[in-house]
């Protein structure tokens, strides 16, 4: 694998796109097609030192009459022009969605190298987590969208009343119209791949706004992305925190948004400016009991591998363990020697390790090693924004690692006396995102999940539930709204019509529920309403 960058270098390839942002207008970039001209930002971008570039020149485009950059006139435009194809129904053919499919598979496919190295320019990403919850997890949803996509478009049969027999009645899955995808940084290309894959599939026309965080993958989404979607009906918007203040004053018609508690509250309040649906993809802490009644170095394999994997930026990561005393004592050295068989002695040069996303998390996370009391790493280094994989003890509920989701390799060790007191500790916060318990005995587990709420859960390992696209994935409470992965996605960017198609005859019959209302008629009537779910005809 070629190594990542050094940051310098890095800064340099990604100028182009900075040079848009700090107009304080959104940048559109739109592919082949588009009557639009190339900017200068584009010829920046040419610049990047990787083998795929050069060709993508032609691909970044942008409106030459606002100087390079594309205004919010023009998103009103790139908008009004993707209304239009979603009005004229371009996007309802199943024929259309598995073109798009298939576009994104390619995408994929074609552009691995490309992507992989933007994955480990923003975060050091060790190519065997860019694969596993990266690549195989889009490819997987493209696979399953495609195979079932005529299946999930059908209509659903529901069960009817006496008085609907002879109606059709079911549920049409309808496109919502136009979709504004927003996507973080710390799964950058996951995040952006597999809601766009239920989105487009549901038949919807979409506007992704990738991470500014993630440079690198930001720039080879825009670049390239666009090349392998009809662009009638995909457009990417690029921007931070103003842009995408812009961007959500105009009208959609569903709002997907994955990031921090505190930009989905903004985003639910601009939603509700045009009452536009929202699924709200957030974070939080994520507690791990670890029962006495444990192999401490089973857990300290799978406690680790989930809170150091993508050096612990992951929304489901274990945020914090529960456990004794004596568990605690058990578990360090455990611990200690599983960090050493993954990372070696000095983590710092494995390469299974990446790196911190930016410096203002670096420092962040470095202000967070002063609490509690170190038990294991606890070292940084700012110029390669390093943070060793690091656990902590004698953590008091009030300070910040444990006010704040941690979002890097941190673990602190809380202590509790009992599982009457662990589950009292998780239900005193917020629901979490995922949660997960540790016990030999299943009746341990079994009470951690019937007493407590979370957006997922997993017994005995970290977040495998979300390998799983039979289970949705998604918060509750502040962790978030609304589910998808898998069909999930489908019917999370569908909107469920309730249908019900009947004749114009059996008048005589059907009259019953008209004035001159009579007490016979309403006894029939309340019959007729009952829902029957055997499907034969009675009337
Ligand atoms: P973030 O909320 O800062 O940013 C997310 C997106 O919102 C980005 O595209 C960003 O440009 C945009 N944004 C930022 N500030 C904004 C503002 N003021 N107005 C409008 N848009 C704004 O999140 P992040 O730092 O990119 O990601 C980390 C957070 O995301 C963590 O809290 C993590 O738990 C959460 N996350 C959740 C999931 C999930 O599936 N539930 C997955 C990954 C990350």
């Amino acid at each position: 694998m070629e190594r990542p960058r050094s940051l310098p270098e890095h800064s340099q390839l990604i100028k182009g796109i900075a040079g848009i942002r700090t107009q304080g207008q959104a940048a559109l970039l739109t592919g082949p097609g588009s009557p639009q001209l190339r900017s200068s930002a584009c010829l920046d971008c040419a610049e990047l030192p990787v083998p795929q570039r050069a060709p993508l020149k032609a691909s970044v485009q942008s409106d030459q009459t606002a100087g390079g950059n594309i205004g919010m006139d023009s998103v009103g435009d790139t908008l009004q022009r993707l209304r239009e194809t979603f009005s004229a129904g371009r996007t309802r053919p199943a024929e259309f969605r598995a073109t798009q499919l298939k576009g994104l598979g390619r995408f994929l496919r074609d552009n691995k190298q490309l992507l992989q190295e933007a994955l480990a320019r923003d975060l050091r990403k060790p190519d065997f987590e860019s694969e596993v919850s990266e690549f195989s997890m889009a490819q997987h949803e493209i696979h399953l969208a495609l195979r079932n996509l005529r299946a999930w478009m059908k209509d659903e049969k529901v069960p009817r009343s006496l008085g609907t027999q002879l109606d059709r009645a079911f549920i049409r899955k309808e496109p919502f119209g136009l979709v504004l995808i927003i996507v973080p940084w710390n799964y950058p290309l996951n995040l952006s791949l597999v809601p766009l894959v239920g989105a487009l599939a549901a038949g919807n026309c979409v506007v992704l706004k990738p991470s500014e965080i993630s440079k690198n993958m930001e720039q080879v989404l825009a670049e390239v992305l666009p090349r392998y979607l009809d662009q009638s009906c995909f457009a990417m918007v690029l921007g931070g925190p103003e842009e995408t203040g812009q961007l959500l004053e105009h009208r959609f018609d569903y709002i997907f948004f994955t990031g921090s508690p505190r930009v989905g509250r903004i985003v639910m309040t601009a939603a509700a400016k045009h009452l536009t649906p929202v699924t709200l993809e957030l974070g939080g802490k994520n507690p791990c009991y670890v029962d006495d009644n444990c192999d401490p170095e089973t857990v300290a394999n799978r406690v680790a591998f989930f809170r150091y994997f993508n050096t612990g930026q992951t929304c489901v990561a274990p945020d914090y363990v529960l456990c004794s005393p004596e568990m605690q004592e058990r578990l360090l050295p455990a611990l200690q020697s599983t960090i050493a068989r993954f990372f070696g002695e000095d983590p710092q040069s494995s390469p299974n390790l990446g790196r911190i996303i930016n410096d203002k998390h670096f420092q962040r996370l470095q202000g967070l090693l002063g609490c509690g009391r170190v038990a294991i790493g606890g070292q940084s280094d700012q110029s390669d924004r390093y943070i060793a994989p690091t656990v902590l003890v004698d953590v008091q509920e009030t300070e910040p690692v444990m006010q704040e989701e941690i979002f890097g390799p941190i673990l602190p060790i809380v202590n509790v006396r009992s599982l009457d007191e662990a589950i009292d500790f998780i239900n005193r916060r917020e629901k979490p995102l995922a949660l997960y318990a540790f016990s030999k005995s299943s009746e341990v587990v079994k009470q951690v999940l019937a007493r407590t709420s979370s957006g997922g859960f997993c017994g005995n390992d970290g977040f495998m539930h979300v390998s799983l696209a039979s289970l949705p994935f998604g918060g509750v409470g502040a962790s978030g709204m609304g589910g998808y992965h898998g069909k999930f996605s489908f019917d999370t960017f569908s909107h469920h019509r309730a249908c019900l198609l009947r004749s114009q005859g059996m008048e005589k019959v059907y009259s019953i529920r008209y004035p001159p209302y009579t007490p016979r008629n309403l006894r029939m009537l309340l019959v007729a309403m009952e829902t029957r779910s055997c499907s034969c005809t009675l009337l």
